[in-house]
């Protein structure tokens, strides 16, 4: 494997019970890489990328993440967890908590890090996704979009080698969908190594090195965007671009 791989998918298979979600996956993630993955509801996007940090267990083939082969025998899952940032549909701030210590707990917590260290780390974040102001507010007193920024800066904190998006933008108002994909955007001209299932195609336009499709499990078509967009080889492909685009 390359030194430059951070995650490798390689012949992946699950199943729910005797549904089989994830059908032969190969997928390769190389440091810096942008991937977006898309594909109708219930493709299993989601069951994938939480495969990429061991949110689920996969049943077949292997996955390989900064080095570290995921399976049952697992005795660090925390290691890998450390590792791969997730941000998710539906924020998963802790509510009881400040936006400051959403964000230091991480650190604090996981890798042991003293909590004069934590804040300053943090603040620095929050001033990255360009709300510090905020820090001291709990979760509930901001909008959706400042947030799900929250969410990405906490992510952020734990300095991850690959974050991963679960369609970040899909439970927001209309009108914040913009600021956190600029946060998104930002990150990724940064250099972070990002694979984001989302249907934002003016994001994957701008930002993916690669497009991945997904259909009832399996990987059916991916392509630089402007391939993918353009001239989609699969017809479901084609019929899945004419209905969100
Ligand atoms: P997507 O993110 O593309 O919408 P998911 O990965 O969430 O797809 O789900 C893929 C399929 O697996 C769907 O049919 C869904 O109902 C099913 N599924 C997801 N999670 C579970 C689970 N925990 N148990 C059983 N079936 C599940
Ligand atoms: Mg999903």
């Amino acid at each position: 494997m390359n030194a430059d791989t951070i995650i490798q998918a390689t012949n992946v298979a699950k199943w729910y019970g005797t549904f089989q979600v994830l059908k032969d996956i190969n997928l390769t993630v190389r440091k810096g890489e942008r991937i977006v993955i898309c594909g109708p509801s219930g493709s299993g996007k989601s069951t994938l990328i939480r495969c990429f940090n061991r949110l689920e267990a996969h049943q077949e083939g292997d996955i390989v993440v900064t080095g570290v082969t995921l399976h049952d025998k697992m005795k660090d899952v925390a290691a890998v967890r450390r590792n791969v940032g997730m941000v998710f549909q539906h924020f998963n701030l802790f509510p009881h908590m400040t936006v400051l210590m959403n964000c230091m707990v991480g650190p604090m917590w996981i890798k042991g890090v003293k909590s004069a260290e934590a804040r300053k780390t943090a603040l620095q974040f929050l001033e990255r996704v360009r709300i510090p102001d905020q820090a001291n507010k709990f979760p509930v007193q901001l909008s959706g979009g400042q947030q799900q920024r929250v969410a990405i800066a906490r992510s952020l904190c734990m300095q991850p080698a690959v974050m991963l998006f679960d369609e970040p933008t899909s439970a927001l108002d209309p009108e914040m969908v913009s600021e956190v994909l600029e946060t998104m955007t930002s990150l990724a001209r940064d250099g972070m190594t990002m694979v984001c299932v989302t249907h934002e195609m003016g994001f994957a336009r701008a930002v993916a090195d690669r497009v991945i499709f997904m259909n009832s499990g399996q990987i059916v078509e991916e392509g630089k965007p402007h391939d993918f967009f353009t001239n989609p080889q699969h017809e479901r492909t084609k019929t899945f671009l004419s209905q969100i685009l």
